[in-house]
């Protein structure tokens, strides 16, 4: 494992795919699109202190930037739905959050450095398309009003196929996205019908015809199992049909139960109609062997895309990143998000948005940015996050590298978390040598299981996560 080797992860194996060990670790954890994660941020952090952490972030114009847009609204609520949400029939809600939107932006623009460029721009929901084409069209000139982009930006837009028209598609392309990605979840009816998301198989392949016609490079697909009524067979045809479309990429989620947070999960206990975990466990068995056959390349954490997409592509060259959209090819860009509930990332703070729309609203009306929560950053977590992050893209760690750009002995700083990965690597998940250690086919599998051997909050107290199956 020499240091100036190209870092590259194990793709998983279906021969490898053991279902006893995925049994055995399906604990819950964090799934690390941040660390330190989400339930550490507090409100206790003075928002002056966070805004000038973005201060800091625009000393110099060296790092890009990526926007994230927060549209909350949605006309009905999917009842596996885990997102921040606002339902609702009313059209002018869209405009009244824009003007909400351009608000923000005013407050956020003077601090950007003016030479920065937005190499990245995200659109998540809720459902974006929710705006109308013209709205969705005055929301770009408010951005591009305030924000320079560089040439080859990779913009993207989450679409859910049920509530998009061809002039929305153009919209979101004048805007400048080149991506898109379509929540599927599950083709079959009866699943559909169970969640609440009918959703024909027409309308997807509708939606996925509008955005190639109109230039979207990238196509991704969402898919959900663990949904009520679905089995292993019921979800291989899901994903044979799904592959029918040749996206760019699949993201395969497993459904997150988490009642406590979403009551509309609650229904399904009442109907009793979720999987068991051994079906479930087939399921995922399924998953990773039908794309592995249909050639695509496993990323990590549910992502999968084609062996010549950038982010397999960036995998195999080691500059994966990892952040609260996922993955991304984007080394060390600051994270500006703004809508309710959104997150921002600097290299040494997080901070996150109201997350109801009346006080996201009231912050902004009285002159002041929406604000809720946040966190500084210790130097031990921002050395904490390089590691976790590694883990997640790269699926290997190599210790001379890493203390190189960390700046500490990494062997010493971390004796005893390698000490500590001796169960694993005695169940196969990962091998450890010298020089550092590498992860295996399912290790790969229960990534997040490895990352929080390295994440120093989890001893501090109890979290409730979904579980990683
Ligand atoms: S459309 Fe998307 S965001 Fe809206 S409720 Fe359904 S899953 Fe949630």
């Amino acid at each position: 494992m020499p240091a100036s080797s190209p870092i590259t992860g194990t793709p998983p194996a279906a021969a490898e795919f053991d279902l006893e060990l995925v049994r055995k670790y399906n604990v819950p954890g964090p799934r690390y699109t941040s660390y330190p994660t989400a339930p550490q941020f507090t409100e206790a952090t003075p928002p002056e202190a966070l805004v000038e952490a973005v201060r800091r972030d625009n000393r110099e114009a060296t790092r890009p930037l990526s926007l994230y847009f927060h549209l909350p609204f949605c006309e009905t609520l999917c009842w596996f739905c885990g997102c921040t949400t606002v339902i609702t029939l009313k059209r002018d809600a869209a405009s009244i959050y824009l003007d909400h939107l351009e608000k923000e932006l005013a407050l956020v623009q003077p601090l950007v450095h003016p030479s920065r460029r937005v190499a990245q721009m995200h659109f998540g929901g809720g459902t974006p398309t929710f705006l109308p084409p013209a709205v969705i069209r005055r929301l770009g000139e408010a951005i591009h009003a305030r924000f320079k982009f560089a040439e080859d930006s990779e913009n993207s837009v989450e679409v859910d196929p049920r509530r998009i028209t061809r002039d929305h598609v153009r919209a979101f392309r004048e805007l400048g996205c080149n991506r898109a990605s379509l929540g599927v979840q599950d083709t079959n009816p009866v699943v559909q019908q169970a969640v609440h998301r009918v959703q024909p198989m027409e309308v997807t392949r509708q939606a996925f015809d509008w955005m190639r016609t109109e230039g979207y490079r990238s196509i991704s697909v969402d898919l959900i199992f663990g949904l009520p009524h679905q089995t292993a067979d019921s979800f291989a045809r899901t994903i044979d049909e799904v592959l029918t479309l040749q996206p760019d990429r699949l993201a395969v989620f497993s459904y997150a139960h988490v009642p406590w947070i979403k009551p509309s999960q609650r229904i399904f206990e009442k109907q009793a109609n979720l999987p068991s975990t051994e079906e479930k466990l087939k399921m995922l068995a399924t998953a990773v062997r039908r794309l592995t056959a249909a050639g695509m390349v496993y990323i990590g954490m549910d992502h999968s895309a084609r062996a010549d997409d950038e982010l397999a592509v960036a995998q195999r060259e080691g500059t994966l990143q990892r952040n609260f959209q996922g993955y991304s090819t984007h080394a060390g860009a600051s994270i500006y998000g703004f809508g309710m509930s959104s997150i921002s990332q600097t290299e040494d703070s997080y901070r996150q948005n109201l997350k109801e729309l009346p006080d996201y609203y009231a912050a902004l009306d009285a002159g002041r940015l929406p604000i809720e929560r946040g966190l500084l950053l210790s130097e031990e977590d921002r050395i904490r996050r390089q590691v976790i992050m590694r883990i997640m893209c790269d699926r290997r760690v190599h210790y001379a590298d890493l203390s190189q750009r960390l700046g500490v002995d990494f062997r010493t700083h971390f004796a005893r978390e390698i000490e500590l990965l001796a169960d694993l690597e005695a169940d196969g998940l990962l091998h450890r040598s010298r020089e550092g250690f590498v992860i295996t086919g399912v290790g790969a599998l229960l990534i997040r299981i490895i990352a929080m051997r390295f994440d120093a909050y989890l001893e501090k107290g109890p979290r409730r996560f979904s579980r990683t199956v």
